[in-house]
Parts: C-alpha cells; sequence; structure tokens
C-alpha cells in the first residue's frame, strides 16, 4: 500500500466539515488506516488509563505526512476479541478550514438565513473585526464590541448584551482567542443567538461546548451542549500575526487537552486518535513557526493540530493538569497559555507512573526527540520554543505553592494517579521555581 498523502496537500486543496468526525476521513480513509486508528485503542484493560495499547512509531519528525499503513501492524483477531465498548459523542459543529477561509463567511451567513452580526474582538484585534467587516457588505454589520477580556467576566458579558439589545442583532461573530469565543459563548447562552467563532489563537474554546466566567473574582466553569458554537471558520491567514510567544505557548495549551484527553475516564478511540494527531502536528509545526513566523505551511499544521486538540477537550474530561491550571489561573491571576505550558511536563510527570506502559508509549512517540519519553519530549519542544519556564517570572510568590496544593486537592476528580498533597505541592513548587520537568515524582 503506497503512503497517504500528505496532510500538507491535502490543505492546500482545502476541506470543509460539516462536523469532526466528517472531516477525518478525507485525511485518513484507508481501511487499513482506520483499522489501524482502531486498533490503536482498543485493547481491554482494567483502568480507564490503560485503554491505550502499542502505537506505531512516528514518522512525522522532519516532514509531516500522515504515516502510511507500513507503520501499524493491527491484529484484528486481538482487536475485536478485546474491544471495549465506549461512548463517543460527536459535538455538531460545522468546520470550515484553510487559508482564505474567511471570504466564505457570507456564505455561511447566508446558509443560516442570518442579516445582522455583531462583532466581538478584544481592543486589540479591532482592525480584524474591522477586516471581517469589509467582507460583509451584503449584510447589516450590528457593530463591532471590542471589549472581550480574559476569563470572561461577567460585566463586560452584561455591557455586551446592552449593546447588542440597542442593535438588534440576530447573530453574534467572535474574531479572536479564547477570551473572545468566551464572550460570545456567554452572549449566546444567555440569548440563543447564533454564533459564529473565528479563532486565531491555538487555545482550543471553538470546539468546547464549555464556557468559563468570572463574577466578583470567583471563575466558575459550565458545561451545556448550548454553549458550543455552531460553525467555526478557520482562516490560517488570521493566524499570521499572532506573535510567537503567544504561538508557542497557546500551541502547548492544545497540547494539554490532548495530553489529557489520552487518559480521561471516557477516553475513546475517536478522541485518542484526534489526541496523537493533534500533538504530533503541533510538536512539528510550533518549533517552525519560531524559526519561520510567516510559514504558512506551519502556521497550517500548527491551526489543524489545535482544532483536533480543542475537539478532545470538547470532547471527554480533563485532569489534574487542567485542575492545577484552572486554579493557578484564577487564584493568583497567571497568564493562561503561558500558565499551561509551564505546568504541563511536570503534571505530566506526576501522572506517568499512573499511565499503562503501552500509553506512554504512544505519548512519547507523538514527541519528535523524545527517545520514547514524553518528558523529555516535552522538555525538548519547550527548549526549542524557548518559553518562560517559571510562574515566578508571572509574578506568583514563593508562599503561593502552599496555597495552590491546598485548593488543587481540596476537590476529588478523576485521575490516572491518586492526587495526593505531597506530590501535588512538589509539581507547583518546580512549576514555580522553573525546574526541568522530571519522572521521580
Ligand atoms: P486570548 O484570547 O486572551 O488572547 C490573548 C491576546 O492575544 C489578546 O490580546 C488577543 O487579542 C491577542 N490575539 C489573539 N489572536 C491574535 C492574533 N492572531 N494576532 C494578534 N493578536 C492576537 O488568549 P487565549 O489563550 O486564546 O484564550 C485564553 C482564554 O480562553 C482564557 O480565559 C481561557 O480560560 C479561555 N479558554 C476557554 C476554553 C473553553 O473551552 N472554554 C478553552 C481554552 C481557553
Amino acid at each position: 500500500m503506497s503512503a497517504l498523502p500528505t496532510v500538507a496537500g491535502a490543505f492546500r486543496s482545502g476541506f470543509m466539515a460539516s462536523s469532526r468526525l466528517s472531516a477525518l476521513p478525507l485525511l485518513v480513509l484507508p481501511r487499513p488506516t482506520v483499522q489501524a486508528c482502531c486498533q490503536r485503542f482498543l485493547l481491554k484493560t482494567s483502568a480507564p488509563s490503560q485503554k491505550l495499547s502499542s502505537l506505531p512509531s512516528s514518522s512525522f519528525s522532519t516532514s509531516y505526512q500522515t504515516p502510511s499503513t507500513q507503520h501499524y501492524s493491527p491484529n484484528f483477531d486481538t482487536l475485536y476479541n478485546t474491544m471495549e465498548p465506549f461512548t463517543y459523542t460527536q459535538n455538531p459543529s460545522r468546520v470550515i478550514f484553510g487559508s482564505g477561509t474567511l471570504k466564505q463567511l457570507p456564505t455561511e451567513l447566508t446558509r443560516q438565513n442570518l442579516s445582522k452580526p455583531l462583532l466581538l474582538t478584544t481592543p486589540e484585534q479591532v482592525s480584524q473585526g474591522e477586516m471581517v467587516q469589509s467582507l460583509l457588505t451584503d449584510f447589516t454589520v450590528a457593530g463591532i464590541f471590542s471589549q472581550a477580556t480574559m476569563h470572561t467576566p461577567t460585566e463586560v458579558t452584561d455591557k455586551a448584551l446592552e449593546y447588542m439589545k440597542s442593535t438588534a442583532a440576530d447573530c453574534l461573530i467572535s474574531i479572536g482567542g479564547g477570551s473572545t469565543i468566551g464572550l460570545g459563548k456567554a452572549m449566546s447562552i444567555r440569548t440563543g443567538l447564533p454564533h459564529i467563532c473565528i479563532p486565531t489563537t491555538y487555545a482550543g474554546s471553538e470546539m468546547t461546548p464549555i464556557l468559563g466566567e468570572t463574577a466578583a473574582g470567583v471563575k466558575k466553569t459550565r458545561s451545556d451542549p448550548k454553549i458550543l458554537p455552531g460553525t467555526v471558520v478557520y482562516d490560517v491567514d488570521l493566524t499570521m500575526t499572532l506573535p510567537v510567544g503567544m504561538s508557542s505557548t497557546s500551541g502547548v495549551n492544545a497540547i494539554a487537552h490532548a495530553v489529557e484527553a489520552l487518559y480521561a475516564t471516557n477516553a475513546n478511540p475517536v478522541t485518542s486518535l484526534l489526541a496523537l494527531e493533534g500533538i504530533r502536528a503541533l510538536a512539528i509545526a510550533l518549533p517552525q513557526i519560531v524559526a519561520s513566523p510567516q510559514s504558512p505551511e506551519a502556521r497550517q499544521l500548527a491551526l489543524y493540530g489545535a482544532w483536533l486538540c480543542g475537539s478532545c477537550l470538547g470532547s471527554v474530561g480533563m485532569s489534574l493538569h487542567h485542575k492545577l491550571c484552572h486554579t493557578l489561573g484564577g487564584t493568583f491571576n497567571l497568564p493562561h497559555a503561558q500558565t499551561h505550558t509551564i505546568v504541563l511536563p511536570h503534571a505530566l510527570a506526576y501522572n506517568l507512573p499512573g499511565l499503562a506502559p503501552e500509553v506512554q508509549k504512544r505519548l512519547g512517540d507523538a514527541f519528535p526527540e523524545s527517545n520514547g519519553d514524553p518528558i523529555r519530549g516535552l522538555n525538548v519542544l519547550l527548549e526549542k520554543l524557548g518559553v518562560e519556564k517559571a510562574l515566578k517570572a508571572y509574578g506568583m510568590k514563593e508562599e503561593d505553592v502552599d496555597k495552590a496544593a491546598d485548593l488543587a486537592v481540596a476537590n476529588p476528580y478523576a485521575n490516572p494517579r491518586k492526587v495526593e498533597r505531597d506530590g501535588v505541592r512538589e509539581v507547583i513548587r518546580r512549576a514555580w521555581a522553573g525546574e526541568p520537568a522530571k519522572q521521580d515524582l
């Protein structure tokens, strides 16, 4: 069997998916590959984290090519004799992906019979909002509300709703990262208006039915299928302006979704497949973006990976890493993507002993230059990206380490390894100090 077409090739021709799953066969349809994908995830085990079996070696280290079937050796007797039942909820959003896809926005509005969109941005991205507005000459743009803010404060949402009422908008278009998309979600769930997302970072919020909102200094997260945006327009061109540092940390934020999806209690073959593909894509693309921020190929690959990782976040539950970042970000006002980037190697080092060896191997194989060790793979990646490694650089105090540890163990949650204060404290301390992650926790 010959190798499948390259993913870059598939990107060049562009694709549109009416759902997340329906996009995948366009890239990896040949039966042996699909069979192999299933075989990767379905060997019967006793613990949720042991659902994953052996993963083929990565073939992505230099050029990103969808793996040929020779990298897999599916044993279908084993597969079908040992397959565990699973539940997979396919979130119903429409995805339009590629370079220049923004031009399809008018068609998308017409398709949904919408005529008066309100555009949402941050103050820094007003120009991108105006660029979107310039494409909508056949529509009545209700206005641009440009005060989207990190962690979706409810007072900003109230202000935006007030403005929206005065314009009689019939839909919302959020252009930006998780902060702007969060505002769109908060308004959409309150009003029932359709929400179209145009993501410009790799955070993944556009693919999730999750909304985190801050009221009186407390951030609360809820999940509701009605929060999920209806259409997502991924236009690679809009990510070209994302600063290199933010590209790196936002990309690692996305990788974190995929890492935790692999050992979620409700992990399933589809999300695990998306997770590994997403990690590979981002682990290759991000260093290329650092070296060449305007590389269209690297930007495409990163956004593709971000989409897959966001899909994982929207489908399965997260564990220690996300809980820690939520606590650290909310309590000490630490920046979202940067906190994820610093904490991930340490949180994974803590969880690694709780993962089946096969899971560790698959994860290791997803990172270039890992030598099969996911912690090494992550350390190498962060080194290449040149990102900040210490939470103290963002203002966290040493005395906050204990407070964070107390909060992190206050409420129980699913995790592949028992969450114990001493170990979690050491995770936080190392992240605070900026030490390299080590597998001795
Ligand atoms: P962000 O949306 O806060 O953006 C950070 C900054 O980068 C902003 O100033 C923004 O305007 C700017 N920016 C974004 N894209 C740009 C581009 N292409 N060019 C130039 N500047 C650009 O950052 P984020 O990390 O995407 O989002 C963080 C927020 O999203 C947090 O509040 C987090 O909790 C939330 N989030 C939610 C989910 C979810 O599923 N609910 C998932 C991920 C993140």
